[in-house]
């Protein structure tokens, strides 16, 4: 057991794969324990990144192995050790929630950094850099501030590590009713060797992390909805009540319905909006967020109105509308997400795909030091806590970005593209009417149908090459691939320049560190007569270039 030689699994010296993205922001908190190191090396090696969309398209042997090393130098971070996450924890430093979490050892209850109730001798604390590894270590989690709730860990690679993959699929559900093969398979590797790459760098076991992520998602809706609990067992990704009471029970040492904070209601008609909430750390810059979301919205997929962002949704097969805003009495923790019941079942990847949208796990502080030591502290004072949207669906970026242009138009030729291949969807809501386009049906699209709609001939057969390469599953663009191999793939489909591919990946991929030092207005806003002037500016931005081309877009004239 990695815990019992080494109470704070995170922090161990040598492995450097367990640091803290966020632990930049820790410079002159830590007083020398923290070490910043060099945020500007990305790892080369390519690697490709794998798609859950294409899993019965793509046979496992067609995917080159992932990579089971750490890039120690890729991620930006010094480790947290135990001594900061104490001092973190004194401080109740909501910088720190979701990145590492307490154990007390004499109540065996795991808290978060932020935990209201905490009071504990120092001997008695054992730092975990997960929830799963706290609960593998037999802790129980706090019912006051509900580790369930923290914000996760923001991905900032370029080429990813097969263990930050495989837990960010398992977070999204990759588990729930099927077995660790089939996501081996998937990932290019044997199911042995995820399992030992997962015990090895997060000291639990795919499954044990599973289970934890199921629990947790369950112990959130017991307390924050009124769902049967048969609703819950499912939406939670467990196959069944039976097996849900009992891994419950025996793993938090409670009944179900210890955990429920309002009487059970009925069950929910298709139509009816379950509330529930998304945490994030602050600074958030809520506003620009929303402004950006409204300005690249889909007509009649996506719409916001009156500081609320909402749209129609579909994922694995079931379809619903989600509405997401800022709750009015508390606007500095969480945001509150209105899900269709009818999504509840794919809940898990629904949540996942809503964080990575909104940029959830962004850790603000950590970005905008960086920036502001980079020379951009005048941008970062103006909107702290700036997030970087992502996309909720791959292609759903690439048709943006390729529809894109002056809005005024954009948004014209987009609604055209949407009515013509977008399925009808009743929402009940004036301006959600369809569902996005979906790469497989665009793929069938003929370049002459789209010219006819008004896209230009060239991107009209860039789009139907996007989709056709995405359906086939030859190109993935999903979180968690490798975002040099994408760029790479969407640059030999032609028609799509260095900007385009750019934009295509940092959106679909969630990449922060995306920057498209072609963009000529980009260049215009840095004063950089050249990309390469401002590539070589960019330098001090790295790993968070996407955000510091968001500062200076947002400075230009365009907004
Ligand atoms: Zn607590």
């Amino acid at each position: 057991m990695p815990h019992e030689e080494s109470p704070c699994s995170m922090m161990v010296a040598d492995r450097t794969e367990h640091t803290c993205p966020g632990a930049a922001m820790l410079a002159g908190f830590g007083r020398g324990i923290v070490t910043v190191q060099d945020p500007g090396r990305i790892d080369e090696r390519a690697i490709r990144g794998p798609d859950p969309a294409s899993r019965a398209r793509v046979p496992a042997s067609r995917l080159p192995p992932m990579t089971a090393a750490p890039a120690p130098t890729a991620t930006l971070p010094p480790t947290l050790s135990p001594a900061v996450c104490s001092r973190a924890l004194d401080a109740r430093d909501a910088r720190f929630d979701g990145l590492f979490f307490v154990g007390i050892t004499t109540t065996r209850i795991y808290c978060r950094p932020v935990c209201p109730a905490r009071v504990s001798y120092h001997e008695r604390r054992r730092f975990f850099d997960t929830a799963a590894s706290a609960e593998r270590a037999g802790f129980r989690p706090c019912l006051r501030c509900r580790p369930e709730l923290a914000p996760g860990r923001a991905v900032i690679d370029a080429v990813p590590n097969l263990a930050r993959v495989a837990a960010q699929r398992i977070a999204a559900g990759a588990l729930n009713g099927r077995d660790v093969a089939e996501l081996a398979g998937e990932l290019g590797v044997s199911d042995r060797h995820l399992r030992r790459v997962l015990e090895r760098e997060l000291g639990v076991s795919p499954l044990e992390l599973a289970q934890t992520h199921r629990l947790l998602l369950a112990k959130r809706l017991l307390a924050d909805t009124t769902l049967p609990v048969t609703r819950i067992a499912y939406a939670s990704g467990f196959q069944s009540l039976r097996r849900f009471n009992s891994v419950f029970r025996e793993r938090y040492r409670l009944r179900p319905s210890a955990v429920r904070r309002q009487p059970v209601g009925s069950e929910p008609a298709a139509d009816d909006l379950v509330r529930l909430t998304l945490a994030y750390r602050a600074p958030f810059a809520w506003d620009v967020l929303i402004r950006l979301l409204a300005r690249g919205a889909m007509p009649d997929v996506e719409t916001v109105a009156g500081g609320r962002y909402a749209r129609t949704v579909r994922l694995e097969g079931r379809s619903g509308i989600v509405l997401v805003e800022r709750p009015p009495d508390d606007p500095r923790t969480h945001l509150l997400v209105h899900v269709s019941s009818s999504l509840l079942p794919v809940l898990m990847p629904l949540l996942a795909r809503l964080r990575q949208l909104l940029d959830l796990d962004a850790e603000p502080t950590a970005v905008d030091a960086h920036l502001a030591r980079g020379g951009l502290g005048p941008q970062v004072a103006r909107r702290p806590g700036l997030r970087m949207p992502g996309a909720f669906d791959g292609f759903e970026a690439a048709l943006r970005v390729l529809l894109g242009g002056r809005p005024d138009a954009a948004t014209g030729l987009a609604r055209r593209v949407v009515q013509a291949y977008g399925e009808p969807f009743d929402s009940g809501l004036a301006h959600l009417t369809r569902l996005a386009p979906e790469a497989g049906r665009m793929a069938c699209a003929g370049v002459g149908e789209l010219a006819d709609l008004g896209v230009p001939a060239r991107r009209a057969g860039t789009i139907v090459a996007v989709a056709r390469a995405l359906a086939a599953g030859a190109v993935w663009l999903e979180p968690g691939s490798d975002a040099r191999a994408a760029r790479r793939a969407l640059r030999s489909l032609g028609g799509l320049d260095e900007r385009l591919a750019a934009a295509v990946v940092s959106q679909a991929l969630h990449w922060p560190d995306a920057f498209p030092a072609s963009d000529r207005a980009l260049q215009l806003v840095a004063h950089a007569s050249s990309a390469r002037e401002l590539l070589a500016r960019a330098e001090a931005w790295r790993p968070w270039r996407g955000y510091a081309a968001l500062h200076l877009r947002l400075e230009g004239p365009e907004f």
